[in-house]
């Protein structure tokens, strides 16, 4: 049998085809106009073809795209300074992935440990729920079963407590313990939200028993929350963070940040890509930093947040029949349904809006940082009509 794509059958692919976008929409090949709240999961966060971005794009293009790290990059030079200068982090790490800034993040804690001798420190502590992407080590850092399945024996040094359980991460500390790893709010499982007092109580472990917090803010940072990082909100400061996703704007990026103490064991040959830092990459992450560290724009973040917000509260209200909760900070939003979260995606797409399935039957609105008001009360309303048509369909529970 002649398979009908010779594409791995890894994706379940919506049968959608863009062409092209414009700020929060994107057009298909038809014609048809999408409301994006999806964003690429949480990748486009100056919606798209920002003119900003694609201006720096087109100029890096024509002068130089890539020279390895044989050499200086000057955009990794500025672009490191300008995320040290508004973090906690002293040191980058540059990657064109999560998961590539996630296994700079683990080599780093392990490495920390190692260059004080602990050799058998190496071991992380990880949440149920959790995401931290696809390789070898970081599908045994989520540790969830159906992303480890066949890929042979699970890599080891990861362990799992329920999300949210201080004492059971207390417990799980031992003298192999090197790091915890946590998502400020987890994407993929299904927007839950690590409480402030959590990743405080987290942080003053780390400190007690000398462990690393490792922070993974590939979906929740760059401005997601309506601050820089998610981080900020709970008032700590991780030893290491992983960023992705939302700093490239598209363009593939990813960097891992650390604290000067916990980058001291990263000397010279220990690590590497071939990509990561690339000029053109470079290009964007500055560009995009230009417009998310502007004076306001965050303000701007928080300010259309609240009207999701309200507006998200007051269709829950209205549609208790459809809606089981609303999760979410800032513009990192999930819908838990009430109907299978199947059927409410189909109507919301019938309705030429956006959205990203996540665990636990919810639907995540991850909207570009750039909407405004009106596209956010534009998407509230189509979220109306596909609950009201999953309400006529009879799908929605008694
Ligand atoms: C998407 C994601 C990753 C993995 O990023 P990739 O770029 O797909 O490798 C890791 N952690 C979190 C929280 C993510 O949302």
């Amino acid at each position: 049998m002649t398979a009908t794509t010779p594409l791995y059958d890894t994706y379940l692919r919506a049968p959608l085809r863009f062409e092209r976008g414009e700020g929060v929409w994107l057009i298909a090949e038809d014609g048809t106009r999408y409301l994006d709240f999806a964003a690429g999961v949480a990748v486009n966060s100056l919606g798209h073809a920002h003119p900003h971005l694609v201006e720096a794009l087109k100029a890096q293009a024509e002068k130089l795209w890539h020279v390895s790290n044989l050499y200086d990059v000057p955009g990794q030079e500025s672009l490191a300074r300008r995320l040290t200068a508004v973090t906690f982090a002293d040191r980058v790490f540059f990657t064109n992935s999560g998961a590539e800034a996630l296994e700079c993040a683990i080599k780093t804690a392990r490495r920390y440990h190692f260059a004080k001798g602990h050799l058998e420190r190496f071991h992380v502590i990880t949440f149920e729920g959790a995401f931290h992407g696809r390789t070898i080590a970081t599908i045994a850092a989520g540790g969830q079963q159906k992303y480890i399945e066949g890929f042979g024996p699970k890599a080891p040094g990861f362990y799992q407590v329920p999300f949210g359980d201080i004492a059971a991460v207390k417990n799980a500390i031992n003298d192999e313990t090197a790091a915890i790893l946590i998502e400020p709010i987890q994407g993929e499982g299904g927007i839950r939200l690590a409480s402030k007092e959590f990743l405080q109580e987290l942080r003053a472990l780390c400190d007690e028993f000398g462990l690393l917090l490792i922070l993974d803010e590939v979906q929740c940072g760059v401005g997601r929350t309506g601050k820089l990082f998610a981080y900020e909100w709970a008032g700590i400061r991780p030893d290491i963070m992983a960023v992705a996703k939302g700093i490239g704007g598209g363009f593939p990026l990813g960097a891992c940040l650390a604290t000067e103490a916990a980058a001291a064991g990263m000397m010279a040959g220990t690590h590497g890509s071939t990509y990561g830092g690339n000029p053109l990459a470079m290009a964007v992450g500055n560009a995009v930093l230009d417009v998310i560290l502007a004076e306001g724009f965050l303000d701007q973040v928080r300010d259309v947040a609240l009207v999701f917000r309200q507006g998200l509260a007051s269709l829950k209200d209205r549609f208790p029949d459809v809606i089981e909760e609303i999760r979410g900070d800032g513009l990192m939003l999930g819908i838990k349904a009430k109907v299978p979260p199947a059927d409410l995606l189909k109507a919301i797409r019938a309705e030429k809006l956006l959205a990203v399935p996540a665990g636990e039957n919810v639907l995540r609105l991850l909207p570009p940082l750039i909407t405004t008001a009106a596209e956010a009360r534009e998407g509230l309303a189509r979220l109306e009509r596909a609950a009201e048509a999953v309400r006529a369909a009879g799908i929605a529970a008694a």
